[in-house]
């Protein structure tokens, strides 16, 4: 069972978990106040409910996790959103990290590859009031048919950046994306200047569940 309700004590935590944030290096205030809006406890099970505000990665089902919020955090700041952004995230999980989009104004087109979280997840944003477009789907494919998008955010960790979101980002775009194959990746930031020219930059040591191909498994 989910606990819906906001509560004086899970605003007190956000507050503090914000601080938290903040010390770990997070800086773009916009961030920062999303974080405080968005409910994190109720997108995870009660047996996690007093540690939600923690900086911590929890099970979300099907073999899957929520993000840390500093992870979160930094992925978003990454991003530098402007109001209005169309945004492509790949792996909607529990979407927490597509409602932080959505508090700071973005578009958001969303895909999930597990059925259940896609499902679960759709019904859970929108009863908070969350409007995003849901997609079941594989993420090495994108949208082709929303693109392009003024940023892509990939939440799960791939082996190397899809052709198909590189084609995918409008030209001054730019794109978040832990890369690597073993445990550990390193999240890169990929801006594309033209429609054959993209800037990478590394930004350190990450560890999310991997990219998988296709949805059917
Ligand atoms: N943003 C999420 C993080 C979820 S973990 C959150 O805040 O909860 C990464 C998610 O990526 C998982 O739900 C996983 O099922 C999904 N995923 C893995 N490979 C995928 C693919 N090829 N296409 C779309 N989603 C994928």
């Amino acid at each position: 069972m989910i606990d819906r309700i906001d509560t004086f004590l899970h605003k007190g935590k956000r507050k503090k978990l914000v601080d938290l944030l903040r010390q770990k290096g997070c800086t773009d205030e916009q961030v920062l106040a999303a974080i405080n809006e968005v409910p994190r406890h109720t997108f995870l099970d009660s047996a996690f409910l007093n540690f939600a505000y923690d900086d911590e990665a929890f099970p979300i089902g099907e073999g899957q996790t929520i993000s840390h919020p500093s992870t979160v955090a930094f992925q978003t700041q990454l991003l530098a959103l402007k109001k209005n952004d169309k945004v492509l995230e790949i792996g909607t999980g529990c979407g927490y990290q597509t409602a932080v989009l959505l508090e700071m104004g973005a578009k958001v087109f969303t895909i999930e590859r597990q059925q259940k979280l896609y499902e679960k997840t759709k019904l859970h944003l929108s009863s908070l009031g969350y409007n995003a477009r849901f997609f079941y789907g594989d993420g090495y494919e994108g949208l082709p048919h929303y693109a392009p998008f003024n940023k892509i955010i990939v939440t799960a960790a791939a082996p190397y950046p899809p052709d198909a979101l590189l084609k995918q980002m409008a030209i001054g775009g730019t794109m978040v994306i832990p890369i690597g194959k073993g445990a550990e990746q390193i999240m890169n930031i990929i801006q594309k200047k033209s429609e054959t020219l993209f800037e990478r930059s590394e930004l350190g040591k990450y560890k999310f569940v991997p990219m998988l191909k296709d949805k059917s498994r």
